[in-house]
């Protein structure tokens, strides 16, 4: 009986949540929303696939059979916008917007593919060899 003015209390007032979709609360600084790879920046080093814990990123260098092009994949509905990737990011290419991607009926994958880094000249080797030369 001790419970009945609550739930008279609860039945009549304002509800709690919003009606999501409809109504979408203000963002805040600091949000972890929508992630975004600013794909000119990225090397494809695959530390994000290996950090992100809903494993819904993939990196692939040598994609399509092109040794010099890297693809990197999100899977959108399977991150949870933690932000683990964009701390763990070397080059500082990813990062995340104030909102949230708009809900959708259909799975979302995006790939955004670039050039790999070009590999500097290996200095060991030819430092080696000049001074096998001179040995000689
Ligand atoms: S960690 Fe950064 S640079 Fe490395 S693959 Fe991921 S987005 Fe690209
Ligand atoms: S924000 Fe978190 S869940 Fe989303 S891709 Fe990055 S590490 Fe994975």
């Amino acid at each position: 009986m001790r419970m009945l003015p609550t739930v008279l209390a609860n039945l009549f007032a304002k509800a709690a949540t919003r009606n999501y979709p409809h109504f979408v609360r203000e963002s805040f600084e600091h949000a972890r929303g929508e992630l975004v790879n600013d794909i000119k920046g990225c090397i494809f080093c695959g530390t994000c696939a290996r950090k992100c814990p809903s494993q819904c990123l993939t990196v692939a260098r040598g994609a399509a059979g092109d040794k010099t092009e890297g693809a990197w994949t999100l899977e959108f509905f399977a991150c949870v916008g933690c932000g683990v990737c964009v701390d763990a990011c070397p080059t500082r290419c990813l990062s995340q917007k104030a909102t949230h991607r708009p809900v959708a009926v259909e799975r979302a994958v995006i790939t955004l593919t670039g050039r790999l880094p070009e590999r500097p000249a290996r200095k060991d080797n030819a430092a080696g060899k000049a001074a096998d030369k001179t040995e000689a």
